[in-house]
C-alpha cells in the first residue's frame, strides 16, 4: 500500500520545550503529562470523523467560566511538574471566555496548547491574540493534500484554504505548529502527498491519528492491522529524514516498530545506547497511553482516560481531578500493565506500548483487552 520512504534533508529540530522539559520529572501514577480539555462541543465544521460529534451551538451544560477557572486550579493541585494542557473541542474559539481562561492558565504557570478548527474564526488577529495570551503551540488538521480531499472530510468548502492560511499566520506568530492527519483506509493513499505538502510548510510535528470507530468516526474505515504495520514502517523511515517530528495517536505500537528498526540499525553504530533510544523523539513517548500520562476532561467535566475512550471515572464538578486520576479504579487499572489481556497482556513491549485502550474498548467492550490494530504475536 505505502510507497518507499522519500529522502528529505534533516531540518529543524522539534521544540515543544515546555512539554519536554517537564517530561523528565514525570511519574505517571502521580500526574499526567498531558491534560486534554474539551472546552466546548461547538464547531462550525462538520467533520465526518468527529469524536465530539460537534454541532454549531454550545452545550448548555458546558462548564461555566467560574467552573472552568476552578478546573485550572485543580490541575495546579497535581504539583510539579505540572501537566501541560491542550485546549480542544469542538472549536475552543467558539467560547467567548477562551482568552480569559488562557490568561488565567498563564497566571497559574500552566502551559497550554490549542487545537482550533480551520474556520473563519481563526483570523490573523485571533492568532496574534493567542500568542499574546501565551499559547505555547497550536495544532491544525489536514486530512487531504488538496482542497477537494480535505474539504470532503471536514464537511465545509474552503476549509483547506482557511487551514493553510491559518498555518501561515501561526508561522508568522512563531507559534510551533503540529499538523494532525487522520489515518484511515480513505486517507492512506494520500499520506505521501500530505507529507510532501508539510515539508513546504513550517511544521514542528506531524501526528497521525489512527481512526477509532467512535463518534462520527464510525462512518469511516479503520486501517487493517497489516496495512497499519506497513504504514508505520514507512512512517519510521520518514521520521529519520523528515524536517519535523512524526508521531502517532492511538497507535502506540509505532514504538515497537521504531524500537525494532533502531535495534536493526545497530544501537551503537547509530549512536543510540539505551538512554539514546529513550531520549529519541519516539522514545520520549514510551509508556504513555490512555489513562497513563494522559487524561481527558469533557465539556461537562467528565474525567476520562482519553477522548476516544468514553468511560468516565467521575466529574470535576463533584470530585477531585487529582484523586480521580491517581486513585479511581478505572485509571489505576489502566496503569497496571499486568492486568492487560490477550496479546497485549503477553507482550514483551507492553511497558512501552500497551496498545490503544480506546480501540480495545471500541472493538471488544474490554478496555484491558488487546488492540486489534496490532498484528504482533508475542513470543
Ligand atoms: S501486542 Fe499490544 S502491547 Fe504488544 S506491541 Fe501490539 S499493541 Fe503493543
Amino acid at each position: 500500500m505505502m510507497p518507499p520512504p522519500r529522502v528529505r534533508p534533516r531540518g529543524i529540530e522539534p521544540s515543544y520545550e515546555a512539554v519536554r522539559a517537564a517530561q523528565s520529572g514525570y511519574v505517571y501514577a502521580r500526574a499526567p503529562m498531558l491534560v486534554y480539555w474539551e472546552l466546548t462541543r461547538a464547531c462550525d465544521l462538520a467533520c465526518r470523523h468527529c469524536r465530539a460529534e460537534a454541532v454549531v451551538d454550545r452545550d448548555p451544560d458546558e462548564l461555566s467560566t467560574d467552573e472552568a477557572g476552578a478546573l485550572l486550579h485543580q490541575v495546579l493541585a497535581f504539583g510539579n511538574p505540572l501537566p501541560h494542557m491542550v485546549f480542544t473541542g469542538g472549536d475552543p474559539l467558539k467560547r467567548a471566555d477562551l482568552y480569559e481562561l488562557l490568561e488565567e492558565a498563564g497566571r497559574l504557570g500552566i502551559g497550554v496548547s490549542l487545537a482550533p478548527s480551520g474556520t473563519t474564526l481563526l483570523t490573523q488577529e485571533a492568532v496574534r491574540r493567542l500568542r499574546a495570551c501565551g499559547v505555547q503551540s497550536m495544532s491544525l488538521s489536514l486530512d487531504g493534500s488538496a482542497s477537494d480531499r480535505h474539504d470532503a472530510f471536514r464537511g465545509v468548502p474552503g476549509c483547506f484554504e482557511m487551514t493553510m492560511q491559518a498555518a501561515r499566520w501561526v508561522a508568522e506568530a512563531e507559534i510551533p505548529l503540529q499538523v494532525n492527519t487522520l489515518a484511515t483506509e480513505e486517507t492512506a493513499g494520500d499520506l505521501p502527498a500530505i507529507y510532501d505538502l508539510l515539508t513546504s510548510m513550517r511544521v514542528e510535528r506531524w501526528s497521525l491519528f489512527f481512526l477509532i470507530s467512535v463518534g462520527r468516526g464510525t462512518a469511516l474505515r479503520e486501517i487493517a492491522a497489516g496495512d497499519a504495520e506497513r504504514l508505520m514502517e514507512w512512517l519510521y523511515g520518514l521520521s529519520e529524514q523528515a524536517p519535523f517530528a512524526i508521531k502517532t495517536t492511538e497507535a502506540p505500537q509505532f514504538r515497537r516498530v521504531a524500537l525494532a528498526r533502531m535495534h536493526a540499525a545497530g544501537l551503537h553504530s547509530a549512536g543510540l545506547d539505551g538512554a539514546g533510544v529513550h531520549n529519541s523523539s519516539i522514545g520520549r513517548g514510551f509508556g504513555i497511553r490512555d489513562g497513563n500520562g494522559i487524561l481527558f476532561i469533557s465539556r461537562t467535566g467528565g474525567v476520562a482516560p482519553s477522548g476516544f475512550l468514553p468511560l468516565a471515572a467521575g466529574n470535576v464538578r463533584t470530585a477531585s481531578l487529582v484523586e480521580l486520576y491517581r486513585a479511581s479504579p478505572l485509571f489505576t487499572a489502566l496503569r497496571d500493565t499486568s492486568r492487560l489481556r490477550g496479546r497485549c497482556g503477553r507482550c514483551e513491549f507492553k511497558a512501552i506500548c500497551g496498545g490503544s485502550r480506546a480501540r480495545a474498548f471500541a472493538h471488544t467492550g474490554d478496555f484491558l483487552g488487546e488492540d486489534p490494530l496490532c498484528p504482533y504475536e508475542p513470543a
